[in-house]
């Protein structure tokens, strides 16, 4: 793919504004995988020149769930706050001022640059002058074409100023690695800031300068930075950079085609992962949203996709982020861990009192069915909370056979009463308790399935849980069976 005689260098370079974006992981797993794919080097770049919004806490989100989910980077800050690794820093953009000013300077010296005093009335005036026209709205030039002394005097006056580019009125294209010729013309452009007037550089000239400095080969980013691309190539060009090729990768849409945006959609990857959705599950799914080997396989190791992953494939169409796909790989990475392996990740959402030995018996009674580790305690938590929890968590309707009223849920729980009373703690097992509750119902002339219902509910207190008898064995005999006894006291309450 590289077709730049330089080696190859990518970068990602997210803005400490808010927490890591789905779309910004996306990016940077295609640029990871990318580097790793070519053998070239990953640069992690922290654009905060926006001072404002940027803080440490952000940088952290973005950095630590970049490494949850196994990306890494060979330089840039490693963490939030911390050093630069690397030969080519400061990597924090609010740290190469200097240098951004020297580029200005060189720009302002070649005319390919000028200070700029229209007032913001002065540039709306002419901004509803075009629209009269139908004209698209873009700098008038006013202050390009003023007098040395009309100059003189502004500054004189100390008006403020921004930096403007002269844009070239020239058709600019390139060859995008995603979605091949491109062509923009210059000349809609408008001559654009690139510094503002309390001197702080803006996104389009810093990056480029960055770019350079940091000899970047190849800019891989989202679609939606496909307009800014020849306000970049403009400026490489009057800078005399080297031009990276530059590749853009598709939206991720809303099922309904919508933009994928943060008010309208969960977009924080914090979000996701304190739901529970597994890192390597996270990963295969981002690196589907835009990209497919050709094939039918669908379950990719981030070691494998390394291997098979190629920017040439990625689609030009945009990307449908498919909440059910990733619950569905979640399931499967889930599945596959061992149940050691599964306790372990279930740690964060079980409390401390639940010993590591408990937690690993209750893993099996979820295995099948757990879609997010965060689905856990609502599943299993009917076994360490205290039983006046769980009686909260159901009302006594829910009690009910789907065949039935109170008088079959009263029958069933005291037919458990007596049985399970029966059995001492040695027969207190998943296999003996279903033979005789199913005995049991036989004697009543009920279902099974309306026999266990109230059984359920009273001692998990909900409707779906884990398989019934593993769940009995798993509370023991006492608890069981002070849940059945509070189970019939509830009903009687409300025919009292
Ligand atoms: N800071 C920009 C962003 O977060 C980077 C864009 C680029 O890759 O050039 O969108």
């Amino acid at each position: 793919m590289t077709t730049t005689d330089r080696p190859m260098r990518v970068r990602m370079a997210p803005s400490p504004t808010g927490p890591l974006h789905i779309g910004t992981a996306r990016t940077s797993l295609y640029n990871y995988l990318t580097a790793r794919h070519e053998g070239g080097t990953y640069v992690l770049r922290i654009e905060d020149t926006d001072t404002a919004r940027s803080t440490v806490d952000f940088e952290r989100d973005i950095i630590d769930n970049l490494h949850w989910l196994g990306i890494s980077w060979d330089e840039g800050p490693q963490v939030a706050g911390g050093d630069d690794v690397g030969a080519h820093g400061p990597y924090r953009q609010s740290q190469r001022l200097e240098r951004y000013r020297e580029e200005s300077a060189r720009l302002l010296e070649s005319g390919a640059a000028y200070h700029c005093w229209c007032t913001p009335e002065e540039l709306e005036a002419v901004r509803k002058e075009q629209e009269a026209r139908k004209e698209a709205p873009r700098y008038n030039r006013r202050c390009l074409n003023l007098s040395d002394e009309e100059r003189a005097a502004f500054a004189a006056e100390g008006r403020p100023s921004v930096i403007r580019f002269r844009v070239e009125a020239e058709p600019i294209r390139f060859d995008d690695l995603v979605r091949g010729e491109v062509e923009f013309d210059n000349a809609l452009l408008g001559d654009f800031v690139i510094v503002r007037n309390d001197g702080m550089p803006l996104y389009h000239f810093v990056v480029v300068v960055d770019d350079e400095a940091m000899e970047i080969t190849h800019v891989i980013r989202g679609e939606d930075h496909l307009s800014n691309t020849p306000k970049h190539i403009a400026l490489i060009r009057a800078l005399g950079y080297h031009e990276p090729r530059f590749g853009h990768i598709p939206l991720i849409l809303n099922a309904d085609r919508s933009k994928m945006s943060k008010r309208k959609s969960q977009t924080s990857m914090t979000a996701y992962r304190e739901e529970g959705y597994l890192p390597e599950a996270m990963v295969n799914f981002l690196a589907f949203l835009g990209w497919s080997p050709g094939t039918e396989e669908e379950v990719f190791t981030l070691d494998e996709l390394e291997d098979r992953f190629e920017l040439s494939k990625v689609h030009k169409g945009g990307a449908i982020f498919d909440r059910d796909r990733l619950d569905h790989l979640n399931g499967v990475y889930i599945r596959a861990l061992s149940d050691e392996q599964l306790a372990l990740r279930l740690r964060g959402w079980v409390p401390d009192a639940v010993r590591d030995d408990d937690l690993l018996h209750l893993v099996p009674l979820i295995k099948e069915r757990l879609v997010k580790l965060g689905d856990a305690p609502s599943l299993i938590g009917f076994v360490w909370e205290p039983d006046e929890v769980v009686a909260s968590w159901y009302s006594p309707e829910l009690l009910h056979p789907k065949k039935g009223g109170p008088p079959e849920a009263r029958a069933a729980l005291e037919g458990a009463l007596r049985v399970l009373g029966e059995l001492d703690d040695a027969d207190f097992s998943a296999d003996v308790l279903e033979q005789r509750c199913r005995e049991a119902a036989d004697d009543l002339a009920m279902k099974a399935g309306d026999f266990f219902t109230p059984i359920r509910v009273a001692i998990t207190g909900r409707t779906v849980s884990p398989p019934l008898f593993a769940s009995l064995e798993m509370l023991g005999r006492d608890r069981s069976l002070a849940r059945v006894a509070d189970a019939i006291e509830k009903l009687a309450e409300v025919a009292a």
